[in-house]
C-alpha cells in the first residue's frame, strides 16, 4: 500500500510518516498543497492523508480537485481543533474520514486501516477497458462477455491495472499495491503474475490490452504497444 501524506508541519509529518513506515506502508510526504497536488495527480495512492491548513493549494481545494480528476483514493483529512471547517462540507467535497489534531498515532492507524479495508465507492464499481470488465462487487471478470476465472493475486493485479488505465505502473508500484510490501526483491514476481494474467485475459483475443513498457513497467489500455 502506498500512502501520500500532505502536511506542512514537519514535526507532525515526520511522526506520522515514521509510524506508518514501521507498519510497512510506503509513505510519500508532500510539504505543501502544490506539491501534494502534483504528486497525487501523477501517481496512484491507496490513501491520502490531507492536512487542511496548507501553504499553496489549501487542503479543501486540493480534495475537490482530486475528486474532479476522478482520483478515488481514500482521503483522511486532518483538521485543527478550532477549525471552522464544516465537517459536512468536507464529506461532500469527497473526504472519507477526518481526524482532529492533536491525535494519537494509534488512532490515526486505526482509521487508516479501516479506510483501506473499505470497499471501493459505487462510482468505480465496474472497471473497464475495451471489452474487458471487472466488477468489484461480485469480483467477477469478463472479456467479450465471457467469464474469466482468476486467482486472488491475479484479480488484485488486474484490478490495480484497471484502476489506472493508460498509466504506466512500475513493478515496484505493483508490488506495493498487490503484495502490500515495499521490497525491491519481490519485483520479479510481478512478471510471473502478469504472464499468468495475459494467458487468461489476452491470449485468446486479437486485441492485446496488457502492455509491457520497456524499462518502466506495465500498463493496460486498448491502445498500441509502446
Ligand atoms: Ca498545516
Amino acid at each position: 500500500m502506498r500512502l501520500l501524506l500532505v502536511e506542512d508541519e514537519k514535526k507532525v509529518a515526520d511522526f506520522v510518516a515514521r509510524g506508518l513506515r514501521a507498519e510497512t506502508f510506503a509513505v510519500d510526504v508532500a510539504s505543501d498543497g502544490n506539491i501534494g497536488w502534483e504528486m497525487a495527480s501523477k501517481r496512484p495512492y491507496d490513501l491520502i492523508i490531507l492536512d487542511l491548513m496548507l501553504p499553496g493549494i489549501k487542503g479543501a481545494e486540493l480534495l475537490r480537485r482530486l475528486r474532479q480528476q476522478g482520483i478515488t483514493a481514500a482521503v483522511l483529512v486532518l483538521t485543527a481543533r478550532d477549525s471552522t471547517n464544516d465537517k459536512v462540507e468536507l464529506f461532500e467535497a469527497g473526504a472519507d474520514d477526518y481526524l482532529t489534531k492533536p491525535f494519537a498515532f494509534a488512532e490515526l492507524l486505526v482509521r487508516v486501516k479501516a479506510l483501506l479495508r473499505r470497499p471501493p465507492t459505487e462510482r468505480s464499481q465496474v472497471l473497464r477497458v475495451a471489452d474487458l470488465e471487472l466488477d468489484r462487487l461480485s469480483q467477477q471478470v469478463r472479456r467479450a462477455g465471457k467469464r474469466i476465472e482468476l486467482t486472488a493475486k491475479e484479480y488484485y493485479l488486474l484490478e490495480f491495472l484497471l484502476s489506472h488505465v493508460g498509466q504506466v505502473l512500475s513493478r515496484t508500484m505493483i508490488v506495493e499495491h498487490v503484495w502490500d510490501k515495499s521490497f525491491e526483491n519481490l519485483t520479479n514476481i510481478v512478471d510471473v503474475y502478469v504472464r499468468h494474467l495475459r494467458t487468461k485475459v489476452d491470449d485468446a483475443f486479437p486485441t492485446k490490452l496488457i502492455h509491457t513498457v520497456r524499462g518502466a513497467g506495465y500498463s493496460i489500455s486498448d491502445g498500441k504497444e509502446t
